[in-house]
């Protein structure tokens, strides 16, 4: 049975215990492991479980409504419920004509807009990378310095171009309902690029470069937008599918990196360095990627962190 959405606050009230509305169900893990961080016990609702939504607003309008809705309780329960949505590049395409009261999001109380297009990219830094790499390998948290973090990092600013303008044609086709892009690229689907699409599509998109910039210009879109238009899932699936390739070029790195430093099994015994990988991980990236979802970096998460410290 699904809940009323002020019938789920009444409870929170009731319980002492926040509840917080995310857009799905996969989200629930990562927000649990957020809250954690914020030292507060919550219940985090997919907005599924809520009834008398409009569905055709999608799950993030969904929220949006539930949060109108509940305004004017806000002033006498201001703390006991949350509702984030991710940004979606919404500041760069224009309001539903169909939904138009979804133009004031950024007014509403006790709704937090992410920082970056979805959450996924609150997980993909150098700090998690560190910690992928001390799961992958023999190698301590501890001994993984700072030049090893740059040399698995090295691949990715590869990639930022690649992923700039695939984005721009994805927000370009989200901005024009009549636009054919490239590959048939939207924010809709949840495509994972290997090396081999990156190689067809790279060259079409390079061709479209002028539109693009053009495009780009017109919405103050640059670079340091990246992560504010690149879809969350393709950000992060990127930063791991990059690290294991470079991790798999570390299996005998202290033999073929003499510029790196050694690790601490190479010192005494060359025959089993810790670089080396526990299993074959390049058929594994999604458990990869599931796994860095784990990891809750307190500055990058700081936004989500501080409004939930204001419950309860
Ligand atoms: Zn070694």
């Amino acid at each position: 049975m699904k809940y009323d959405i002020h019938e789920v606050l009444d409870m929170a009230f009731r319980e002492k215990m926040p509840r917080i509305v995310v857009e799905g169900d996969d989200d629930r893990l990562i927000y649990t492991k957020i809250a954690e961080k914020a030292g507060k016990t919550v219940e985090i609702y997919p907005v599924e479980w809520i009834d008398g939504l409009a569905k055709e607003r999608g799950n993030c309008g969904m929220i949006i409504q539930a949060m109108q809705q509940l305004q004017p309780k806000f002033e006498e329960n201001p703390k006991w419920i949350l509702g984030i949505i991710d940004a979606d590049a919404r500041d760069f395409r224009p309001i539903s004509p169909k939904f138009p009261d979804e133009g004031n999001f950024r007014s509403l109380f006790n709704l937090l807009v992410l920082k970056y297009y979805s959450v996924e990219t609150y997980f993909a830094n150098a700090e998690n990378l560190k910690k992928l790499f001390a799961f992958m390998s023999y190698a301590l948290e501890v001994e993984i310095g700072a030049e090893m973090l740059q040399f698995l990092a090295e691949n990715h600013e590869n990639d930022t171009e690649f992923y700039y303008y695939l984005s721009l044609e994805a927000l370009k086709r989200a901005n024009e309902d009549t636009y054919i892009s490239v590959g048939n690229i939207s924010y809709g689907g949840d495509e994972r690029f290997d090396e081999t699409y990156k190689q067809r599509i790279f060259p079409k998109l390079q061709a479209k470069k002028v539109d693009l910039d053009t495009f780009a210009l017109q919405k103050n879109i640059s670079l340091t937008h990246l992560k504010q238009i690149c879809k969350g899932k393709w950000y992060l699936w990127n930063y791991v599918y990059r690290a294991v390739f470079q991790v798999d070029k570390l299996i005998k790195a202290c033999e073929k990196y003499p510029h790196l430093p050694k690790c601490a099994n190479c010192e005494v015994d060359k025959s089993k360095c810790n670089y080396r990988m526990k299993q074959p991980y390049k058929s594994a990236i999604s458990l990869l990627y599931n796994q860095m979802l784990t990891y809750v970096n307190e500055s990058e998460c700081e936004d989500i962190i501080n409004a939930m410290k204001q419950l309860g």
